[in-house]
């Protein structure tokens, strides 16, 4: 059921539209004077369909229009303005003002009807082009199969989360994470299993995660995961922590028990000019030498400390190509 907002100073006028408006279906909601007719549509939950009276206390329909286009919002409110003033510079003060549509005082019953369903019509195509929009955003930054973020989302988020810890002097920790031998996964049971595989991944992913941190698929069967405010010890707990998330248990998908590990690589960054690009390449060295060990296992690397390797672009052979 729709609602409504009647304002109008006229309390007589407003029993008359508001009866009449009950018996069309919409539920009604009553104010006498331009203040609160304002404070009412400013609510996160208003009514989206407004009748406001030109003329009231306080502040007048016009101004009511003024301030409740003046503010962004997610949803749109549709004005319809009751006047006495008929002139068409009145008609054209009023539709600058923000108004939608008006209608000259006394109405008629049909008519007013008629003009509120061009309303609600209008409410509805915007409704639907928002949930258009939602759903396109979702699609653009959201892998298809796992419902985590896809590629150019989470290196988005990489590149912001890192600015906000270079601003916040906190460390980001990344982590690089790969399914060992999934080849053979798909080789043994076929490739749609594999990918329920990569969707139970995911989520054991998630869960084993904290809210704040953030997974994303990097590519076919390997994952980045950032990890903010976290130094490379706690992230090398998080890494163990979801390694075993996935290690632990079999994957129960159709009749099969599937056994699947993933290896992880984990790198820090904490100088305070942050280089994400560095961090990147430090976790896939990391997860090559995870590899080289025998995988099921997690490694990092620390690209700042030049005992351990220098951070040259050289130095990452695993890389290229
Ligand atoms: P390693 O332990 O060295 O990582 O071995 P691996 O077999 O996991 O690595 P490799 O890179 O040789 O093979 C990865 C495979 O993942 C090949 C590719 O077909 C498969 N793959 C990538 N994306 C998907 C997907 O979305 N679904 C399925 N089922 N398979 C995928
Ligand atoms: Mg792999
Ligand atoms: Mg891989």
């Amino acid at each position: 059921m729709s609602r409504v907002l009647i304002a109008d100073d006229d309390r007589i006028s407003c029993k008359l539209l508001g009866s009449l408006l009950t018996k069309w279906g919409y539920q009604v909601e009553i104010v006498y004077n331009g203040v609160d007719a304002q404070r009412e549509l400013l609510k996160p939950d208003a009514p989206r369909l407004a009748i406001l009276d030109w003329m009231m206390p306080g502040l007048d329909g016009t101004q009511v229009i003024k301030a409740v286009r003046a503010i962004h919002r997610e949803f749109y409110t549709y004005v319809l303005l009751l006047t006495s003033k008929g002139q068409k510079e009145d008609i054209l003060e009023g539709l600058d003002a923000g108004a939608d549509d008006y209608l000259k005082k006394p109405f008629d019953a049909q008519e007013l009807r008629a003009r509120l369903r061009v309303g609600s019509r209008i409410l509805d195509l915007e409704r639907r082009l928002v949930c258009a929009l939602e759903t396109a955003e979702y699609r653009a930054t959201h892998d298809f199969l796992s419902g985590i973020y896809n590629r150019a989302a989470i290196l988005e988020l990489l590149k912001r989360e890192a600015s906000r810890c270079e601003r916040a002097s906190q460390q980001l920790s990344v982590l690089m994470v790969d399914v060992d031998h999934f080849k053979v996964i798909n080789d043994t049971y076929g490739h749609l299993v594999g990918d329920q595989v990569i969707k139970q991944l995911a989520l054991r992913m998630a869960s084993a995660l904290r809210p704040y941190d953030l997974v994303g698929r990097f590519g076919g069967e390997e994952f980045l995961v950032l990890v903010p405010n976290c130094a490379l010890s706690a992230a090398m707990v998080v890494a163990e922590r979801l390694r075993l998330s996935i290690a632990t248990d079999k994957m129960a998908i159709g009749q099969f028990a599937i056994p699947v590990t993933v290896s992880v690589g984990v790198s820090t960054i904490k100088e305070a000019k942050l280089d994400m690009n560095l961090a990147l390449q430090a976790a896939d060295l990391a997860l090559y030498e995870a590899k080289s060990k025998g995988r099921n296992r997690v490694e990092c690397y620390v690209p700042s400390e030049p005992a351990t390797k220098s951070t040259s672009s050289e130095d990452f052979p695993c890389l290229k190509g």
